[in-house]
């Protein structure tokens, strides 16, 4: 088999990417947009020894799980894999990938995996989005989302999983970029003014966040760019965020108040929260409620409990938990979540809560080496690489009854 070659193949299964595996001849190959049930004809782009990667040119039979994506750049667009899924499949896609994790990595032979909690419409319902600005071929500034792998912009400013005022909001800077003569930032030169867009909603309460980074200290204009934002219903705080820095991290530390608040508020269940630019927030507030609600049933709470949060960022889970825990301790490392947290226990007037910075890794070990707290539940939600391995030992020696990840 080399590069080129043509073949027709049955998937059968699924990479972790979201990719089509097919066999031929028992060789596997991973093709991308291929669906598990499609028959497939397919070119060789690149060949491993024991496997190999080929693009999807046909579908000559389409699988009985195929479903019309809900936008129509999703194979070129790198923010969505599998659009062309059902949504019940893709459901049982991600329960799979945790039940083989849990059985490859964890050793596990038969582990037991409750079925995903899905939601009912899986679109539009991002309240967050971070869209980088750039230039296409002649030199006309764009906005939309990176092709796979790939720092290359497709341009869209109506992605199909976010908020209808992102579309508004985009034109408008876009407008203004030509209208100032603001350059998009170029990461391979390093020039160019503005770098993304961070554009945030509060379902409950209809507020919206737009933060522009750029790389420099100032944007000239800002103040008229301000009162063309003001104008959509809802805006509630425009800021700048600095990032002169050659990296793909997005956001840079220092941020420059323009317009309004610099922070938006927003209510998941009984609890506001106030969330800064640069604090995380889970993007999916439907979601989100099931989630905290399943952790505090999981949890187990009476009432007189120790909890640790682990990883708390803006203490959305801590002030949930404790509405029912004796007390609970957040640990953060973002100083400005850890601001919020304490700013969101004061504006729910809850009282049982205490907030770290720092890392989760030094703050806990240290505290338990030091001080000999205890926990009766310790809830860990960290970002995607996982705990420190410092982490979890001290998580195991605390003994606490209940952990829920
Ligand atoms: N539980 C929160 C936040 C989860 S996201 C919620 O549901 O909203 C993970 C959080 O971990 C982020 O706020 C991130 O800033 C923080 N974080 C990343 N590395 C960390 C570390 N080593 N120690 C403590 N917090 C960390």
């Amino acid at each position: 088999m080399k590069k080129n070659d043509l073949f027709t193949v049955k998937i059968e299964g699924m990479g972790n990417e979201g990719e089509g595996i097919g066999k031929v001849d028992g060789f596997p190959l991973f093709i991308k947009d291929a669906l598990p049930g499609d028959t497939v004809s397919v070119k060789a782009v690149k060949i491993k020894k024991t496997y190999g990667y080929a693009r999807l040119m046909e579908i000559q039979e389409a699988s009985p799980d195929r479903t019309e994506p809900g936008c129509l750049l999703n194979r070129a667009c790198g923010g969505c894999q599998i659009q062309a899924l059902s949504y019940e499949k893709q459901l049982e896609f991600k329960w799979e990938k945790v039940r083989n994790q849990l059985v490859r990595i964890g050793g596990f032979t038969d582990p037991l995996v409750l079925p995903v909690i899905g939601m009912e419409e899986p679109y539009h319902y991002r309240n967050k989005a971070q869209f980088p600005f750039g230039r296409d071929r002649d030199g006309k500034n764009v906005t939309g989302f990176y092709a796979s792998r790939t720092h290359r912009i497709i341009p869209n400013t109506d992605c199909a999983l976010g908020v209808p005022e992102n579309q508004q909001i985009l034109k408008i800077i876009l407008e203004f970029m030509d209208k100032e003569g603001i350059a998009a930032y170029e990461e391979t030169s390093g020039e160019g003014l503005l770098r993304h867009v961070l554009i945030r909603k509060g379902f409950a309460t209809g507020e919206l966040m737009v933060c522009l980074v750029i790389n420099g200290e100032e944007m000239p204009g800002i103040e008229a760019l301000a009162d063309s934002l003001f104008e959509i219903p809802g805006m509630t705080s425009v800021t700048l965020n600095i990032n002169q820095k050659n990296t793909n991290v997005i956001m840079g530390e220092q941020l420059i108040p323009v317009r309004g608040k610099t922070f938006i508020t927003d209510r998941i269940g009984p609890i506001q929260y106030q969330i800064s630019p640069r604090s995380f927030y889970q993007v999916n507030p439907v979601q989100t409620k099931r989630l905290y609600e399943t952790a505090l049933e999981y949890a187990g709470l009476t009432g007189t409990e120790n909890v640790w949060d682990l990883y708390c960022g803006i203490g959305t889970i801590s002030l949930f938990l404790a509405q029912r825990a004796g007390k609970v301790y957040g640990v953060e490392v973002v100083p400005e979540a850890v601001a919020d947290a304490e700013k969101n226990a004061e504006l729910n007037g809850i009282r049982n809560v205490e907030f770290y910075l720092g890392k989760a890794e030094e703050v806990l070990p240290d505290k338990y080496k030091k001080e000999g707290i205890r926990a009766d539940v310790i809830v860990v939600d960290p970002p995607r690489k996982g705990c420190d391995a410092a982490c979890l030992d001290t998580m195991i020696r605390m003994k606490p009854k209940r952990i829920v990840y």
